[in-house]
């Protein structure tokens, strides 16, 4: 690795291999980031490979060597103390020092999915250094953009606690640095946009009354059940004071949506808005966990590629992303693959997909621009029943399209679900379904009770669906019925089918 320390111009690529069209693409990525790890060992979904598998796909694919490598830094405190409180910061700094293991699990246990090893604290200096190093170096004009590779991650991280597997609020640290601590470097308006599959709750708090930032965040909401639970990530929430109209949440109803939905959301929501806010640079909470593979996600494939491309033509092309979550190894190398190819305006556009967005998508753009329209008079504009009626959108994506793993359309995507082909009924999760287990079990049985209703097979799952018994048991009625144990997200979809009566078919 050939790392680039400071240097006063522009900087230049790690290898040899760059070609005049490439753009200078800022890379940072630190083994010692991989020393916060679950206490014990224990399985833990934000674990170490994940920006393991990043870095080790750059490096194989060629990607890093033609970008510029940088060295990780440490955090200055007075930078934290930007949006965090003093305690909050002085927890972080000395809880890899506690000498007892015991006393950590006890201090973690009082925060809400949160765990802290010997190596946590120096983790998060780094993961919240490195993201300020990159947005510094792209707001200063040494690098077009760039990805810092960090973990643990940082958008539920709130002022005053860790929240979420988040210790320091990177993003948002980053951002405020640059508004506050560089102002000479111009950056006045900074457009963050949160696409990880959960709220950026921190974030929103942290510039919630602040116009100079416009917080973007599209997630799975599920009527406030969706981590993290409650009100915060609704539409209603825009920012208040100075920064109303400022803060802009797009929530999902379910896990359903994908490549269609979050492009409608970026032509219909994001990309006017942005075009009015006319940001100096845009800070991208880059989880990936909403891509296809994961199993809370969504169904977006090769996260984030289309949308990533769509934003490229704002603020010069200066876009730092930060990786937040993300937890399927071999999606988050693919995303991150595709992402770095985009920043380096790798490849051009390519292929179209058919595709379009659930009904549910348009009702809650819909709902996301009346809230809005009030601050933002382009989102006044009603939609048209063309637009809204359409049922299939031509979707331009870019990067490479050979990625078995990441199907682009839904007919194909259900060839991924064949691991239940040879069940009994019910033989494939519906469209939206991220779980592709096995039910658990399967039973038939004779019931002494009258059979009220029930579908002997549905458009998505083939045979099966809900039954309906009379509650009065009756010898005189027997009904003989398959029982699948299935799991919650499963269930779920199979309330989804049978109350939507627009679902896919
Ligand atoms: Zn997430």
């Amino acid at each position: 690795m050939d790392v680039k320390d400071e240097v006063d111009g522009p900087l230049s690529r790690s290898g040899d291999v760059a070609t005049p069209k490439d753009r200078r693409v800022g890379l940072i990525y630190d083994e010692r980031m991989c020393q916060h790890y679950a206490p014990d060992y224990e399985d833990h979904p934000e674990c170490p490979d994940r920006v393991r598998v990043i870095w080790d796909r750059l490096n194989s694919s060629g990607l890093a060597k033609r970008c510029v490598i940088l060295n990780a830094k440490d955090a200055d405190d007075n930078h934290l103390a930007l949006v965090h409180t003093k305690n909050h910061i002085d927890l972080i700094k000395n809880i890899s020092s506690e000498r007892s293991e015991p006393r950590r699990k006890r201090t973690a246990a009082k925060f809400n999915s949160i765990y802290f090893n010997e190596g946590s604290s120096e983790a998060a200096y780094l993961a919240a250094g490195s993201v300020v190093e990159v947005a510094e170096k792209v707001a200063e004009g040494k690098l077009d953009s760039g990805f810092a590779i960090v973990r643990p991650p940082g958008h539920h991280a709130e002022e005053a606690e860790p929240m979420g597997f988040c210790l320091y609020n990177n993003v948002a640290i980053a951002a405020s640095f640059l508004l506050n601590e560089r102002r000479d470097l111009g950056i006045n308006k900074i457009l963050i946009v949160d696409w990880d599959v959960h709220h950026g709750n921190g974030t929103q708090k942290m510039f919630y009354n602040d116009p100079r930032v416009l917080f973007f965040s599209v997630h799975r909401h599920d009527f406030g059940t969706f981590y993290p639970a409650g009100d915060d990530g609704s539409y209603i929430m825009t920012g208040e004071g100075p920064g109303a109209g400022y803060n802009i949440n797009v929530p999902w109803e379910n896990s359903r949506c994908g490549d269609a939905d979050y492009l409608a959301v970026w032509d219909h929501i994001l990309i006017p808005v942005a075009q009015q806010f006319n940001p100096d640079m845009i800070i991208i909470s880059a989880g990936f966990d909403a891509a296809i593979g994961v199993s809370w996600g969504c169904r977006v494939s090769r996260m984030g590629t289309h949308l990533l491309d769509k934003l490229m033509e704002f603020a010069g092309g200066k876009i730092v992303m930060a990786l937040e979550g993300g937890y399927n190894l071999k999606s988050l190398a693919n995303s991150a693959q595709a992402c770095v190819e985009v920043l380096l305006q790798d490849k051009p556009v390519i292929g179209t997909l058919e595709a379009y967005p659930f009904e549910s998508t348009w009702r809650v753009i819909q709902e996301v621009r009346q809230q809005l329209s009030a601050y933002w008079p382009i989102l006044a504009v009603k939609l048209s029943d063309k637009v809204i009626d359409r049922r299939i959108t031509q979707i331009e994506f870019s990067s490479s399209d050979s990625d078995d793993e990441h199907p682009h359309s839904p007919s194909i995507a259900l060839d991924g679900f064949k691991t239940v082909d040879n069940t009994e009924g019910m033989r494939k999760p519906c469209v939206g379904s991220m779980d592709k287990t096995k039910p658990k079990e399967i039973i038939w049985k004779t019931f002494p009770h009258r059979l009220f209703f029930a579908r002997e097979r549905t458009s998505t799952w083939g045979p099966g669906g809900v039954a309906f018994l009379h509650p009065k048991s009756n010898d005189q009625e027997k009904t003989y019925m398959c029982l699948y144990k299935i799991t919650l997200e499963q269930f779920n979809d199979v309330l989804l089918q049978e109350n939507v009566s627009s679902y896919i078919t």
